[in-house]
Order: structure tokens, then C-alpha cells, then sequence
């Protein structure tokens, strides 16, 4: 049928050609992608520095760290923590890793040290990747770190943390000894993102070489002619399967160029993309609303002319907001994509610009995806334009979560059909429509937010009994997190989250000061 859809198992395929998978059993995720013909020259340009990488120099320095790692004593299945806001280093760490079979796990450079010192005591690394700036994060922890910088760290800082070398150092070659290499299959675990899934907190989501080799098939498949001439621009976390999925190691396939960011700043996205001619921008919803409201003056300042089309995904997009945009920026094509950390990074997709033209919809299911769509209540399947929880079933769902078995089977069902928690349609043409988010998952910005871990810090507070953690609907942000919180009569009733507590240099807090602030808000 038009849609994909099957009748009698109630089943939806992908409208768009299969393609098989490698079938040797031996390959890992790295020399997969690097047996792919490399069209371009320049595979990442940092927007900060302005340093290009070539695919050439790209490949050295991959077999230089994973030597240098290997000479470590990294072997398969041990765990490599990198946590790092985007660089040109994350791509080359990442396939490092990978390409020994180690498993690379990612943070928000952002975290605290107690968000990161969860993550570690759940993933158990070996080895950490990180930078000056957030070196300090993990002060006391014996581990061996790799500095992404060459910035000096104070005496006292080096006395708390275990420098080992530093990536430059890495790249600049090995000891000559010929590296201890295992034998890595596609089914073993390759990356270790964390998402917090339907339910509960953060979770390891071990993703294998063959579903990771799965997405990077998809990018050269649905690259359009001149696909190699396009120029990306990464403004998504690479920590996040957005970024780490797409632009980290996405694009390597295709042989087109990734301007990296190391992290969003509307201003310096503006002069990369007119500095670097980018063609192609991913976004999520909250910075798509951004650019629609200060179209006039962006287009005053910036040009812009060389952008071709916008992909965004992370959150639901609506109509309305298509419409503002194109009516601002019409010649730039939107290009809705979906996706989950737990399918590492497949779903569904637009890419020809006939596809664009189904405003409000997700696109259609990537190849070799099969869906249903389960009424949630009845737990039946339901067929085309009926609303229910998508279920999704192919080559790029998770192996499952780290240390979490009961998870995992609440997650993939013994069929492997993986449970998305999203409440959605597919209509009939096989476009997916996601209408509503049915798990408690909040997405603020695009970032997961998961209640449960809020409300358990909201709990660990002495004077809180109870609280409970909702998502608020917010067009600038998605959704932001709220809190009912159960307390003794001693307690806030209201609470603004600014960057700093105004204090004097003694150290005391300046009260008054705060109460102007607040007076001038009402
Ligand atoms: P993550 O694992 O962080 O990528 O989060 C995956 C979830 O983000 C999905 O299950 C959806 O709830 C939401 N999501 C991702 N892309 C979209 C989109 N284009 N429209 C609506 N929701 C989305």
C-alpha cells in the first residue's frame, strides 16, 4: 500500500529501499567508515580556531591515538569516557576508541561532578578524555586522564587529578610498538550514550558497531547529488546521539565538510555560516524560534545566502512555526527529522524536497525500519491515521541498557520491538506525525531532562516530604521542568535561577540587591 502498510501482522515497512548490511561478522564501526571513498578534501573546520582537518590527517590521527591508546592497555569492551564540548578532537577520539573495540561514553561538559560521578560509577571507564576547563570535575578520582588541550593546569590542580598525556601529544605519533589490536564483531558494543529511555533516570544506552554501521549507511544513501559539496555545520552537542550520530562521525561517510562549534552561540553560528558558506544547519525547535523572531536583523547583519536547508529535530516542530520561518527565509528548505538516543539515531527523516512539503510531520521511516502503532490503553495495533505509540523494530535499536535488564525489557520487547514512548500517526503516504510525548521524559532546548532524577534531588533536601516534577509547554524552550514540592511551613514558595548570587567581597550576600531584582520582575 501507499503507506507501507501490512494488514495482516499490522505492521509498517519503510517506504524507502532496503539496503543489506556488511555481512562479515569481524568490523568494527571505524574501518567501516573508513573504507568509504573520501569525495572531499576538508572533513572538519573548527569555527573557533579556523583549523581545517583533511580526511587525510583525519585517518592519521585516528591511527596514531588508538596506538597510543592500544600502548595504554585499552583493550576491547573496556570503557572510554570522553567529556568534552564539540571539537575537532571528539570525532578522532571517538573512532580511536571504537576502532579497538573499547566503548566510548560521552557527558555534558556542563554536568557536576556528581552528574559525571554517577555516570562513571555506572559505566566504569578506564580512561577519561576531557579539557582544562572541566578537568577539575573529577578532582580526587585516581583515573588516567587525556587532556584535549594544551592549556597549563595549576600546581594545585595537578596535584588532584592523574594527567597521563594530552591528544596533541597522542596525534604526534606512537612508541613504535606494533599495537595490540582484538578481533572486534559488529554485534559488540561500540557506544554507551546516556538517555533516560520511558522512565526513571539516565541510562547507558549500549549502541553496537552494526547499529551504529546502520546509521552511517543511511547518510551516503540519502545524500542527494552534490552531497560532497555540502558544507554542515554542527551546532548540536556531539555528546548527545544528535551530534555524535550525524556530524561526529555522520558525515564521514559522505565526504562532505563539518564546521564545528563548540557549542551554540546564535552569533557565532550567524558568522560560521557566512564565513564557511554553509549550506546545511541542524537545529533544534527553541533556536529555529529564534531565528524567525530576529529574522530582520540577522538578515541585516549576516549573509546567509549560502544556506540551503535546515534539519531539525530533538522536539516537536510545529506547522505554525514552518510557516513564520518560510515566510522569512523561503528559499532555505526544512527538513524535519526524528529520532532516539535508543535507536541511535534512526527513525524517520525528510530528504528530498518533495518530502518537505508534509509541514508537521517527521518524515518517512528509515530504511530497513519496521513500526507499528499500539493503542496504548488496549495495547492493540492500529492502522494508518490512528494515534498510538509508535514501536519501531530494525538494525539500529539498541543492544540495551548498561546494568539494567529490567529496563531493557521494559524497553524492547522479546520480538525486539523498541517502545519509543512517543503517541503518534503514520498517514497515508507512510509519513510519521509525532503528536504527543505519552513517557515522562522532559525536553528542555532539546536536552533530556529526565523528572525522575530532579525530583530525587529534590527529595535528598532534608525539608522536602514529597515532590514531583512536571513538563510546562513553552515555546521558546520546548518544555521546562516544574516542581511541586511537598514541605514544612519553613519553605520557598517561589525560586529564579540566575548565574551568580550577587555577594560582597567579604562574601556576604547582597539581599537588597536580589530584592530590587525581584521587585523590578513583579
Ligand atoms: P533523545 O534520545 O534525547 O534523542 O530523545 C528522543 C525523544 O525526543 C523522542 O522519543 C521524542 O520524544 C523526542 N523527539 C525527537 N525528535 C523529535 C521530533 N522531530 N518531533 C517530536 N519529538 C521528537
Amino acid at each position: 500500500s501507499r503507506s507501507g502498510f501490512c494488514s495482516p501482522n499490522s505492521t509498517f515497512y519503510s517506504k524507502r529501499t532496503p539496503f543489506p548490511l556488511p555481512s562479515n561478522h569481524s568490523l568494527d564501526i571505524t574501518t567501516f567508515i573508513s573504507s568509504y571513498p573520501h569525495h572531499g578534501e576538508t572533513a572538519f573546520i573548527d569555527a573557533t580556531t579556523g583549523h581545517h582537518l583533511s580526511f587525510a590527517d583525519l585517518w592519521r590521527a585516528v591511527d596514531s591515538v588508538s596506538t597510543c591508546l592500544s600502548d595504554l592497555g585499552i583493550r576491547k569492551g573496556n570503557v572510554v569516557l570522553i567529556i568534552s564540548p564539540n571539537s575537532i578532537f571528539f570525532p578522532i577520539v571517538c573512532l580511536s576508541v571504537m576502532h579497538l573495540g573499547a566503548i566510548i561514553t560521552t557527558s555534558n561538559p556542563i554536568n557536576t561532578s556528581r552528574e559525571i560521578a554517577i555516570q562513571m560509577a555506572d559505566s566504569k571507564p578506564v580512561l577519561v578524555f576531557t579539557t582544562s576547563q572541566v578537568v577539575l570535575k573529577l578532582a580526587g578520582s585516581s583515573l588516567p586522564i587525556v587532556l584535549l588541550d594544551d592549556e597549563r593546569l595549576t600546581t594545585e590542580a595537578t596535584s588532584q587529578v592523574k594527567i597521563v598525556t594530552t591528544i596533541n601529544e597522542m596525534m604526534k605519533g606512537t612508541t613504535g610498538q606494533i599495537p595490540v589490536r582484538d578481533r572486534v564483531y559488529q554485534d559488540e558494543a561500540a557506544s554507551l550514550l546516556y538517555s533516560s529511555g520511558t522512565t526513571g533516570a539516565s541510562k547507558g544506552v549500549i549502541s553496537s558497531h552494526r547499529n551504529l554501521i546502520s546509521l552511517m549507511q543511511f547518510f551516503p544513501y540519502l545524500t542527494f547529488p552534490g552531497e560532497g559539496e555540502q558544507t554542515h555545520i554542527c551546532t548540536v552537542p556531539m555528546f548527545h546521539i544528535y551530534g555524535f550520530g550525524a556530524f561526529a562521525i555522520g558525515k564521514l561517510t559522505t565526504g562532505s565538510k563539518v564546521v564545528i562549534l563548540s557549542k551554540f552561540d546564535m552569533n557565532e553560528m550567524l558568522s560560521a555560516i557566512e564565513k564557511y558558506r554553509v549550506t546545511c544547519l541542524p537545529l533544534v525547535p527553541p533556536i529555529l524560534l529564534t531565528l524567525v523572531k530576529e529574522a530582520d536583523r540577522i538578515r541585516k547583519k549576516y549573509d546567509l545566502s549560502s544556506l540551503q536547508s535546515i534539519v531539525c529535530g530533538g522536539a516537536p516542530l510545529g506547522k505554525d512555526l514552518i510557516d513564520r520561518f518560510l515566510e522569512k527565509f523561503p528559499t532555505v528548505e526544512i527538513r524535519q527529522g526524528y529520532a532516539l538516543t535508543e535507536s541511535t539515531g534512526f527513525g524517520a527523516s525528510m530528504h528530498r524536497a518533495e518530502e518537505c512539503g508534509k509541514y508537521g510531520s517527521v518524515g518517512l521511516l528509515s530504511p530497513n525500519l519496521e513500526a507499528k502503532i499500539i493503542d496504548p490503553g488496549t495495547g492493540t495495533a492500529l492502522n494508518v491515521n490512528q494515534r498510538g505509540e509508535l514501536r519501531i523494530r530494525g538494525p539500529s535499536v539498541m543492544k540495551g541498557y548498561l546494568n539494567n535488564a529490567e529496563a531493557t525489557a521494559a524497553t524492547v520487547d522479546s520480538e525486539g520491538w523498541l517502545k519509543t514512548g512517543d503517541l503518534c500517526y503514520i498517514d497515508d503516504d507512510g509519513y510519521v506525525y509525532v503528536v504527543d510525548r505519552l513517557k515522562e521524559l522532559i525536553k528542555y532546548k532539546g536536552f533530556q531532562v529526565p523528572p525522575a532524577e530532579l525530583e530525587a534531588l529534590l527529595l535528598s533536601h532534608p525539608q522536602i516530604l514529597d515532590a514531583a516534577v512536571i513538563p510546562i509547554l513553552d515555546e521558546e524552550v520546548g518544555q521546562y521542568p516544574m516542581a511541586y514540592v511537598v514541605a514544612a511551613y519553613k519553605r520557598i514558595r517561589k525560586v529564579e535561577f540566575v548565574s551568580s548570587i550577587p555577594k560582597s567581597p567579604s562574601g556576604k550576600i547582597l539581599r537588597r540587591e536580589l530584592m530590587r531584582l525581584a521587585i523590578s520582575r513583579i
